[in-house]
């Protein structure tokens, strides 16, 4: 018997709590092992311990939105070393097939690689996690940052600016972004580095959209429960619609509104997570003209975003509404999972008691 530790494990379709789990070691020369200094619950993980979606490996540990000290190095690693306190990406990679060639980092086709938590290595809700070729994906924090400023750019910040990155938008754009969770927030943070003119938050909870206005992340609000949106966005713009639109939640419902309120001619991306298919309204994307951008990210924009943050010019700690340590997990599920207290992150501390 091995040395054991808790862990947050997804042990069936709906099934998941703290376990003992064995502490991972070393297994290639290229392998790290992290000591987790702060994680933290991601949407999708709520997803996952529901079994709503594919292809998710179980009993897995889960998590995959990380910062780690490095405590060991396989005889291989070159640039990290063990001390280095870094933030990663939700994705390992290899750095050497294909698709990491292109830097579609998320399509990484080595077999031990992938999301960690979801179908690659074991998560991180967890204190110690194997990071096969961290080389590639785990990066030092800069001096003066902690854990927190940089923890989302391993996933929602990435995604975030990924759906601002395939709207494509241009200086004086109205940019609507549809959802206003911490995706949708991480989202509109970034959407503002393109110079919009406004950008519009929808969401029908109130508490969020005023989370949005009052950190200047978006200029106004709308709540479809108390305003016809297409409508007011019509008015605020010669009668056209937003120039872009993003949609942050994966819903058939969202989805129709954001096309609803795009402007002929003009861009949609989404990158909600979408459970199960959905019909596409072909007849009125193709009588629009629009252009669609949508997918998972594919983790090649750490780097810039980790600058932007140093540079103070994004800046993501209001999200973190809630800490606390493992033992605590499930209530963390419980109550970011289910949106309670104006929950936007739950992070998680290992080592405090
Ligand atoms: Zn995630
Ligand atoms: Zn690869």
């Amino acid at each position: 018997m091995g040395e054991t530790q808790k862990a947050l494990v997804y042990r069936k379709p709906g099934d998941y709590g703290l376990d003992d789990v064995p502490v991972p070691k070393i297994v290639e020369s290229g392998d790290c092992i992290g000591k987790v200094t702060l994680s933290t619950i991601c949407g999708s993980d709520i997803h996952i311990v529901h079994g709503g979606m594919a292809d998710v490996r179980y009993p897995i540990v889960v998590g995959h939105e990380f910062c780690a000290e490095i405590v060991e190095t396989g005889p291989e690693v070159k640039r990290l070393k063990v001390g280095d306190k870094v933030v990663t990406s939700c994705v390992a990679f290899c750095g050497e097939c294909w698709y990491c060639k292109q830097g579609l980092y998320a399509h990484c086709t080595t077999p031990r690689y992938g999301c960690f938590g979801v179908y690659g290595q074991e998560g991180c809700q967890t204190t110690y996690v194997l990071m096969p070729g961290a080389d590639n994906y785990a990066y030092n924090i800069p001096d003066g940052l902690t854990e927190q400023d940089v923890l989302f750019t391993g996933d929602i910040l990435s995604t975030g600016y990924f759906g601002a990155e395939n709207a494509d938008i241009k200086i004086n754009d109205v940019v609507a972004v549809v959802g206003a969770g911490p995706v949708g927030m991480c989202c509109m943070a970034t959407t503002k580095l393109w110079g919009p003119s406004q950008v519009i938050a929808v969401d029908t909870v109130q508490s969020r959209l005023d989370v949005c206005v009052k950190e200047g992340i978006a200029d106004i609000g709308l709540n479809p429960l108390e305003v016809n949106v297409p409508e007011v966005i019509r008015e605020m713009t010669g009668g056209r619609g937003a120039d872009k639109t993003i949609e942050c939640v994966g819903a058939k419902p969202t989805f129709d509104l954001a096309l609803e309120i795009v402007r002929g001619g003009g861009n949609m991306s989404t990158i909600g997570v979408f459970e199960k298919p959905v019909d596409l309204p072909l007849d009125k994307i193709w009588a629009k003209n629009i252009k669609l951008g949508w997918g998972f990210v594919p983790m090649n924009k750490m780097p810039e975003l980790i600058n932007l943050i140093a540079k103070g010019k994004l800046n993501t700690n209001f999200l973190c509404t809630h800490k606390a340590p493992l033992n605590d997990i499930m209530r963390g599920y419980d109550i970011f999972g289910n949106k309670k207290e104006n929950c936007l992150k739950w992070l998680v501390t290992p080592w405090e008691k």
